[in-house]
């Protein structure tokens, strides 16, 4: 048996630099994880892909992205066996975290564990890029900066460790909606990636909070105005940075102290129907748990 951890991840900055002939953005974004995690365990059977999640209404079949990268595994590598799968999950569904992505890049590092397999982090990454975007990154973690569509990965000094507020607004935003509304109305101010690569390579942690930003944020608050309101309670509560991340609808607050992180999650809690976790910041990925 071998259990992973699958972390929840945030986009520091995100942007869109315009849409490509497969249909997809290309995009610019540093993405960052968190402590925040869906633990995956993974155990060997005779054959076949049995999948629990823990979590009523989210799906057990091959829809689910975990089960998927179990598949991809066992038929590139030509694994004799099947495996059961059982997902604990922490990380907010649908909510911009990356939460599917991360229980992928468990059940890649499982498989590889499970079977002995001996895949590099590279081959990993390859078969990750073909069942989503984001997987790339979840399999590395820390901080790192995407392009590309966002398989393209440039590794970064970790941002320094900070406490994070995750708020969640009981809405739903489908990826690829935010990202034709976007078409629909493209960004006038862009988050300015160069001078936040810069800060972060000089340790500035505040100057990267200054230069944070998302161009979907706009859009998705347009149809969701609470994300602008839970945005401006989590700066009244102190935070030194207040975002939505990815396409959203989750609002993050970067907090210098637990104390206030904590007395910010409370508040939440106490007075908006969010979903709220309170977390920080994690460095690269390391291993099984
Ligand atoms: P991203 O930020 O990568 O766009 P997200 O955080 O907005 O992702 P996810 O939590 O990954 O969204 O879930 C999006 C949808 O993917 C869910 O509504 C669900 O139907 C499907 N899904 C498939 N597998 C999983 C999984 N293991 N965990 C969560 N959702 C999954």
């Amino acid at each position: 048996m071998v259990t992973m951890f699958g972390r929840a991840k945030i986009n520091l900055t995100l942007d869109i630099l315009g849409q490509r002939a497969d249909g997809y953005h290309e995009i610019a974004t540093v993405m960052q994880s968190l402590a925040l995690a869906d633990t995956v365990t993974f155990t060997r059977q005779a054959e076949g892909i049995a999948l629990t999640v823990d979590l009523p209404g989210l799906e057990t079949d091959e829809r689910n992205l975990a089960w998927r990268a179990a598949a991809l595994v066992i038929e590139r590598c030509g694994v004799r066996g099947g495996v059961r799968i059982d997902i604990v999950k922490r990380i907010p569904v649908a909510a911009g975290l990356a939460g599917g992505s991360a229980d992928a890049a468990a059940a890649l590092r499982g498989m590889n564990a499970l079977y002995g397999l001996g895949l590099t982090d590279e081959e990993l990454c390859t078969l990750g890029a073909e069942l989503g975007s984001d997987i790339p990154f979840s399999l590395v973690g820390g901080t790192v900066f995407a392009t590309g569509r966002g398989e393209l990965m440039e590794r970064l000094a970790d941002f320094p460790e900070i406490h994070v507020v995750l708020a969640k607004p009981p809405v739903s935003v489908s990826t690829p909606w935010a990202y034709r509304a976007y078409d629909a109305q493209p960004a006038q101010k862009h988050p300015d990636n160069p001078s936040f690569l810069a800060a972060l390579a000089a340790g500035d942690a505040a100057a990267c909070m200054r230069l944070a930003g998302n161009v979907l944020e706009p859009v998705t608050e347009g149809a969701h105005p609470v994300i602008a309101d839970y945005r401006a309670r989590m700066r009244a509560c102190g935070a030194d940075c207040a975002m939505m991340s990815g396409s959203g609808p989750t609002v993050f607050g970067l907090f210098a102290t637990e104390e206030r992180a904590a007395r910010a999650a409370e508040e939440f809690r106490r007075e908006t129907e969010a979903a709220v976790h309170l977390t920080r910041t994690a460095g690269r990925y390391e291993a099984a748990v």
